[in-house]
């Protein structure tokens, strides 16, 4: 017979999931009521106006996707692409690559802007993909590359787009809740995230804010969507306002009590006291690491708060120490990706795992395996300049 499952209580400081709130975790386990219950309906009008307020937005087109952030990079681009389109398309990282691939399925054309990984978007050089393509209907980009811990200048490349007609999709699965994010204010067109990063939620869900020219767009399409259920125009007849809420798909109801629970301690906690408490906590980290002798990998001016790269020293054998990390300290941090792989760890300050417990969980733990692992290293530098920089 197999047995229930129970799973360890590790402290979640990779790339995501990051640590969930226990009281998001307390949301899921209410009782389950139906998708289209008076009460469910009331709780998702409630949702769209608390996701308004994480993305800075007044977009009546502002839902959570009933799957992971994947899915609601998907439905930003099955919508917004149309067989035939040029795309511009910036690459700094993994998850530029994926964008690629998602207008290519759709039969657009995507012109790359490529970057280095560990550097942001170059907004020269994507003015210049325009000036060669001004037929591009379209710029996507990543606000926040989690492969690689770094920042570009979103507000720049939104407008960048508007000056050339085109729309912006924008990732923002990393950065939502993290740091700043004004959809209306920069303009952003189409937008998606997730909520396993900043938000302090279960992974499986994808908020996106779409705006009133992305919506123009998307009903004055020729050919359908190539998705059923992403296809917006029906997504819209369960979650849009003024519909009868007709059935399109059972809505992942507990899921969503924890998508509210997280959105009203955002509310509470205030955004700008989010953004501040991850970049208190980042800074403390930092200054830990470097206290430490180790060095990060991204220059100061671009890095994330929320995602630290930090550069594997010389001779240190990269799975064996993740591997202690997780098997003696019940910590996972996240492993280099692509490029990256083998040269950097990842380390995530997300949301509920953006706490000065964590900093110093992660400070004292990599110390005493890299240590252990005869790296050198100052011993006992890290916590004390951590400490001086964390005021709770
Ligand atoms: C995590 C992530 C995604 C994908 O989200 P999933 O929920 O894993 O599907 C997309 N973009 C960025 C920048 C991410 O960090």
């Amino acid at each position: 017979m197999t047995s229930s499952f129970f799973p360890p209580q590790r402290t979640l400081m990779g790339p995501g999931p990051s640590d969930v709130s226990p009281r998001v975790l307390g949301a899921v386990s209410r009782p389950t009521i139906g998708h289209l219950d008076p009460l469910f309906v009331q709780l998702m009008d409630e949702i769209k106006g608390l996701l308004q307020y994480a993305f800075q937005t007044e977009n009546e087109l502002t839902i959570p996707v009933s799957a992971p952030g994947s899915a609601g990079m998907e439905a930003c681009f099955v919508n917004l692409v149309s067989p035939g389109d040029t795309v511009i398309v910036c690459q700094n990282g993994v998850f530029g690559g994926r964008m690629k691939e998602n207008v290519e399925r759709c039969g657009g054309i995507a012109v790359m802007v490529e970057d280095a990984w560990g550097e942001p978007v170059s907004v020269d050089k994507t003015r210049a993909a325009f000036a060669e393509h001004p037929e591009a209907t379209l710029l996507a980009f990543v606000h926040a590359e989690t492969s690689t811990g770094v920042k570009s200048d979103a507000a720049a490349l939104c407008a960048l787009a508007k000056e050339n007609n085109a729309l912006s999709i924008v990732d923002t699965v990393t950065s939502l809740a993290g740091i700043e994010l004004k959809v209306d204010a920069w303009g952003a067109d189409a937008v998606y995230s997730g909520t396993q990063k900043c938000l302090s939620c279960i992974p499986g869900i994808s908020p996106v804010t779409f705006s009133p020219a992305a919506v123009e767009r998307i009903q004055n399409r020729e050919h359908k969507v190539q998705s059923w259920f992403l296809d917006m125009q029906l997504v819209m007849g369960y979650w849009g306002a003024n519909t009868k809420r007709a059935y399109h798909h059972t809505a992942p109801v507990n899921d969503l009590y924890a998508l509210h629970e997280s959105l009203v301690m955002l509310q509470e906690e205030g955004l700008e006291n989010a953004h501040a408490r991850h970049q208190r906590n980042h800074e403390a980290l930092v200054a830990g690491l470097e206290a430490m002798g180790l060095s990060m990998a991204v220059a100061a001016e671009h890095r994330l708060p929320q995602l630290n790269a930090v550069n594997i020293p010389e001779g240190v054998d990269d799975a064996a120490v993740r591997t202690a990390l997780l098997q003696d300290f019940n910590l996972e941090i996240g492993a280099g990706l692509g490029a990256l792989a083998g040269k950097t760890w990842r380390i995530g300050l997300m949301g509920y795992a953006s706490s000065p417990r964590n900093v110093v969980t992660c400070l004292t733990a990599l110390e005493a395996v890299l240590s252990r692992q005869g790296a050198t290293i100052n011993v006992g530098a890290a916590l004390p300049a951590a400490k001086a920089l964390l005021t709770d």
